[in-house]
């Protein structure tokens, strides 16, 4: 039993297209027939989920957003979004593969060449490959500035050195987004020092490391990698030199409606679980649903998913009706992953001693709401980005 949303109930959502409507019925179908039915076993073996991420390109639930001219679907944000919510309602670690994916193309969509659009993301249609984003390292994750991996140009190519942590799909993927520094004066601005690559994993000198061992989303293939002399053709390049940080800080204004559709995703879950146990359980003579407390604790979890809904979904619109929605998207972010935690530590609530078995969902919904607070920049950076932007609007005001 599922008590999931009633999109004919919001405004926003009763205009979503056909198109929408179906394939958010194929990511539904996909999520509780495919994916949910497996999501204990790839979260105890932590085994990469390849068959189920090659039926979901099958059906058209990858590369969503993809442009026409490379064989794409060419979908908004907001569709991507969508999938992201129905997907991760099965398993965010299973759907993580291609979140991050999409992380990845992402700069490629906004700021590659056609010829550079049409090799690495017509691959990605053509064939269930996978890309991945390299952007954190060891020493750098919300501090980009940081970052040490360099690209130093030589002739036709520029050579990389460095070494990056925590990349999802890094074993898996067919090429990466790597984010390095080819400024080599050390206090050069970010805005200058950083440039972005496209880079094919099977290039000499990449190494990916041991597979994390993780708390949540374990399915997922989640490692660092090495750069030892590897060299990249210079057309790689995106855009240009000191292009990399405003290609990726503005990437992320396209992927986090769907980072945050994902903890939607998991709060939903958690809900219908511990709805469903509430109805059942009976505990002095009622079912638990009928103790004010327990329906209480329904409600709040059922506000917050409906708020980080709308959240995740204006922010989408937002940035597909081409507004300035980093704002928004961070609010979404922060508020959708904290509305994750919640509705998953109540639904282990609500399960008393069955919430805090592994025979039961939601102690992994626990584990994986987890990281949707780091993931895509931490809550505390999204409370930087929302603090300053209102701050600005406040003092432009005064
Ligand atoms: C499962 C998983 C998958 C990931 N996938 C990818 C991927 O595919 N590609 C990729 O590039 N990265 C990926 N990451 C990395 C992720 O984006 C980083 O972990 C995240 O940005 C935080 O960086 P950090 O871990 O270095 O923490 P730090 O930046 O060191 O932060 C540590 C703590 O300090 C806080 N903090 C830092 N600066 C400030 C500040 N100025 N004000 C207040 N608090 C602050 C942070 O919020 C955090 O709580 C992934 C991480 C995980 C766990």
């Amino acid at each position: 039993m599922s008590i999931s949303f009633n999109y004919e109930t919001c405004s926003t959502c009763a205009e979503l297209s056909d198109t929408q409507r179906e394939i958010q019925e194929t990511a539904r179908k996909f999520a509780r027939e495919e994916i949910a039915p497996v999501a204990a076993h790839h979260d105890r073996t932590g085994e990469f989920p390849t068959e189920l991420l090659k039926k979901a390109w099958s059906v058209g639930l990858s590369n969503i957003k993809i442009p026409a001219h490379c064989g794409g679907l060419d979908e908004s944000v907001f569709t991507g979004s969508l999938i992201s919510e129905e997907l991760s309602w099965g398993c965010a670690g299973i759907n993580l593969p291609l979140e991050s994916s999409a992380l990845a193309q992402t700069p490629v969509v906004l700021a590659g060449s056609k010829d550079q659009q049409k090799k690495y993301l017509g691959r990605l249609v053509e064939e269930p490959l996978l890309a991945a984003y390299c952007a954190t390292e060891p020493g750098a994750g919300s501090d980009v500035n940081g970052i040490r991996t360099k690209a130093v140009k030589k002739g036709d190519e520029y050579i990389l050195n460095g070494q990056k942590m925590w990349i999802s799909n890094a074993g898996v993927a067919n090429w990466y987004f790597v984010l390095a520094r080819t400024d080599p004066d050390p206090k050069a601005p970010a805005s200058r020092a950083f440039s972005a690559f496209i880079v094919d994993k099977d290039t000499p000198g990449i190494q990916p490391g041991k597979k994390e061992e993780m708390m949540g989303q374990r399915a997922s293939d989640t490692r660092g990698v090495l750069f030892e002399d590897v060299r990249v053709p210079k057309e790689n390049i995106l855009v240009g030199e000191g292009q990399g940080f405003k290609i990726s800080m503005r990437t992320f204004d396209f992927t986090r409606p769907a980072a945050s559709a994902i903890a939607v995703g998991i709060a939903q879950r958690a809900f219908d679980e511990a709805t469903k146990y509430s109805l059942q359980r009976k505990a002095f003579g009622t079912p638990i649903c009928n103790h004010q407390a327990v329906a209480f604790m329904l409600a709040d979890m059922v506000i917050g998913i409906e708020t980080a809904r709308l959240a995740w979904m204006k922010a989408a619109w937002e940035v597909d009706n081409g507004k300035r929605n980093s704002y928004i998207a961070s609010i979404a972010k922060s508020h959708g992953s904290e509305i994750a935690n919640r509705c998953a530590s109540d639904a282990v609530q609500i399960l008393g001693g069955y919430g805090f078995n592994k025979e039961y969902p939601v102690e992994k919904l626990m584990r994986d709401a987890k990281v949707t607070q780091i993931y895509e920049g931490t809550t505390q950076i999204q409370k930087m980005i929302i603090s300053r932007s209102l701050l600005a609007t406040a003092s432009a005001g005064t």
